[in-house]
């Protein structure tokens, strides 16, 4: 099978990251596609979601479709979570697949600084997703997606529900319903 691997903090998860990943999936004949939540980074503008409600809008994001799939392994591992350490649990848990590691280009021009980059790129291949119209090349062997592009991030929505400014043509309902339920992002970060 092939699988695709998505990591990201999904905080929250929006339409920019179904559409591409559905494109992706197509163009190149995924099976199946596995969500990887991220532990959250410290360096957010906004206060960021906590891990159970970024899974939980997760799940409700990619439920009803039937090749998305979730995996808590990031977020269940203690300590610093690299991609590396996933990346040989997912060669353990499916040995005979092939894997394709799928990111957007703001993470491709930052590879090079992750924790053992060089390794990473003998196990699993990389299809690197557009994420402006005029984006930039990618270097081989990593895989340009050219993919259906959504100009859409988190960041734009955790700005958008700060300023009181519609956001829901963003998300899936579920998950725009969920936001206004708990009050996801409305309270400034004091950092
Ligand atoms: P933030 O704005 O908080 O940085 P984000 O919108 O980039 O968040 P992440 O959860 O950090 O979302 O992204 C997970 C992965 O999805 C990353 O590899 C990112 O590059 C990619 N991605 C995010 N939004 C898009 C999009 N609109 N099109 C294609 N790829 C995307």
């Amino acid at each position: 099978m092939k699988i695709g691997i998505f990591g990201g903090t999904f905080d929250p998860i929006h339409i920019g990251h179904i559409i591409s990943v559905m494109e992706v999936k197509l163009k190149f004949g995924l099976d199946k596609v596995i969500f990887i939540p991220a532990r959250q980074s410290p360096h957010k503008e906004t206060r960021p979601a906590d891990d159970d409600d970024r899974v939980l809008m997760v799940e409700k994001a990619i439920a009803g479709y039937g090749d998305f799939h979730l995996d808590r392994v990031e977020l269940d591992r203690k300590g610093v979570s690299y991609t590396y350490d996933t990346a040989v649990y997912l060669k353990e848990k499916y040995p005979h697949d092939e894997l394709f590691f799928l990111m957007g280009t703001d993470q491709y021009k930052s590879f090079e600084k992750w924790y053992r980059f060089e390794d990473l790129l003998e196990m699993m291949k990389f299809i690197v997703m557009m994420r402006h119209s005029d984006d930039m090349e990618i270097a081989s062997p990593f895989i340009r997606a050219d993919q259906l592009v959504v100009e859409v991030s988190s960041t734009l929505i955790r700005r958008r529900i700060g300023e009181g400014l519609p956001f829901r043509h963003f998300l899936d309902a579920s998950v725009y319903e969920y936001i206004k339920e708990n009050a996801l992002y409305e309270t400034q970060s004091s950092t």
